[in-house]
């Protein structure tokens, strides 16, 4: 194949939608011609929906599409970790069934990993699927899937051989959430907002041709989804339109984006908000407190420092390298970062960062960053996980000893 060049590419992608773009269509209308191009995933394979593109110009279509104020595929949530998993080990049956409507938004997808028993140690899953005719029936429970109320498909990790070791009996599936057996039952946290659910599965089905990969390949699967879930493959885009946003194609997108921000909507609050210390300091007069101003610089230090580590991670991801340490680094660092700040929040806004209401400071996100915080150290692997993959894999200390090897039926659960 020969190279392109960022001007090369510029400038198709300014004929196209010089030609295309249009604001009076519909969402799905707008994202069919995308996926059709190839320019709503340009990264992607030419055959799907995309343009075989290095990862390198993706920025410059990004550019050009945010010059004229068009959008772009749908990004949010779980979709993309669904897409890149199916691009490297889904049939091209479902491929074809699966990725456009991914790109169009108009399928909503969740992530059936975790259960009451298995976090951590997800290889130790225990919701089981059983292959009668030509469907999988699938029994047991899953927890802390995040948007699994709204979604229309699940990835599915389930036990299929119980005299197998703990990582070769597992498969991955797509699973249709809107169906009778499957029962999603909203879980409200601390902070307040219902983002994840608790899911129960009594004979659901699923069709053998949602198998991904082959039987017994669900860890390797699931590797994958959870390498693109760290890297943040599933982060939207969020270049600044220019243009005046008028036409049928915004309001519907302002109506998908509050639908699909809504689980989303505490996230800035758990990574601790950075951004607020300063004025917060100004504000109530605590960056005159000697001791408060020496907690800000180590904290703003300390952040700069994580997203400098973030940038390096991202830089190796554009220039299509394989994820270094920064992947595990950048994720324990965050965990600091956000923990660091809530402590600062506190030592600003002293006893009235607990209260919430519209007369509390900030209208209650104060109080909503210090019950947040404590998931950022938990979702995407905890940080003491994170401690274990750098040690053995980045540090190559020796591995933790192990007592689950063997067939899984005889290995002590939880
Ligand atoms: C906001 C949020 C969203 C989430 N969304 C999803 C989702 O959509 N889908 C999904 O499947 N899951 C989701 N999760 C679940 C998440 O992946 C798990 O919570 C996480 O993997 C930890 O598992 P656990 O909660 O079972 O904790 P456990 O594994 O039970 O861990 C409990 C404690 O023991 C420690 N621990 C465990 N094993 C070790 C070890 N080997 N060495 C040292 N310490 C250890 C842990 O660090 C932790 O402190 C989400 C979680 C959060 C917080």
């Amino acid at each position: 194949m020969s190279k392109i060049s960022e001007a090369e590419v510029r400038a198709e992608v300014r004929e196209w939608l010089a030609a295309n773009w249009d604001p009076d269509l519909s969402l799905v209308e707008w994202r069919s011609k995308l996926a059709d191009s190839g320019w709503g995933m340009p990264q992607w394979p030419r055959e799907w929906y995309g343009r075989d593109l290095p990862h390198g110009l993706v920025r410059a279509v990004e550019e050009e599409f945010a010059n004229v104020g068009a959008i772009g595929a749908a990004k949010s949530g779980v979709r993309l970790l669904a897409a890149a998993t199916l691009l490297e080990h889904g049939s091209d049956l479902q491929k074809k069934k699966l990725l456009r409507r991914i790109l169009t938004g108009e399928d909503t997808w969740c992530q059936f990993f975790s259960e009451p028993g298995s976090g951590s140690d997800l290889a130790g899953a225990t919701t089981r699927a059983d292959l009668k005719g030509d469907f999988w029936i699938v029994n047991g429970q899953k927890v802390w899937t995040t948007s699994a109320h709204h979604a229309d498909h699940g990835l599915l990790l389930a036990r299929t051989d119980w005299d197998a070791p703990k990582h070769e009996g597992l498969s991955y599936f797509v699973i249709d959430v809107k169906q009778p057996g499957v029962d999603v039952q909203p879980l409200k946290q601390m902070n307040g907002h219902a983002s994840f659910n608790q899911v129960f599965f009594t004979d659901a089905k699923v069709p053998q041709e949602n198998l991904v990969g082959r039987v017994g390949d669900g860890w390797k699967v699931a590797m994958t989804t959870l390498a693109h879930e760290r890297r943040g493959v599933d982060a939207m885009s969020a270049l600044p339109r220019s243009g005046s946003p008028k036409g049928r194609i915004y309001i519907e997108e302002r109506a998908e984006t509050e639908k699909a921000n809504q689980p989303y909507k505490w996230y800035p609050q758990r990574a601790g908000r950075v951004d607020l210390i300063i004025d917060r300091a100004k504000e109530t007069g605590a960056n005159k407190d000697p001791y408060v101003r020496q907690e800000i610089a180590k904290l703003l230090i300390l952040a700069k420092s994580a997203d400098w580590t973030a940038r390096r991670a991202r830089a190796a991801q554009q220039q299509g390298r394989p994820q270094g340490p920064e992947g595990s680094l950048g994720k324990l660092a965050g965990s600091h970062v956000a923990r660091a700040c809530s402590r600062v929040h506190t030592l600003i806004t002293g006893t009235d960062a607990m209260l919430t209401g519209t007369e509390s400071p900030r209208d209650g996100i104060i109080a909503e960053i210090l019950v947040s915080v404590p998931a950022v150290s938990i979702a995407g692997g905890t940080d003491e996980i994170q401690r274990n993959i750098i040690a053995e894999r980045v540090l190559d200390l020796p591995k933790e000893p192990r007592f689950d090897t063997g067939p899984f039926r005889d290995v002590r659960k939880n």
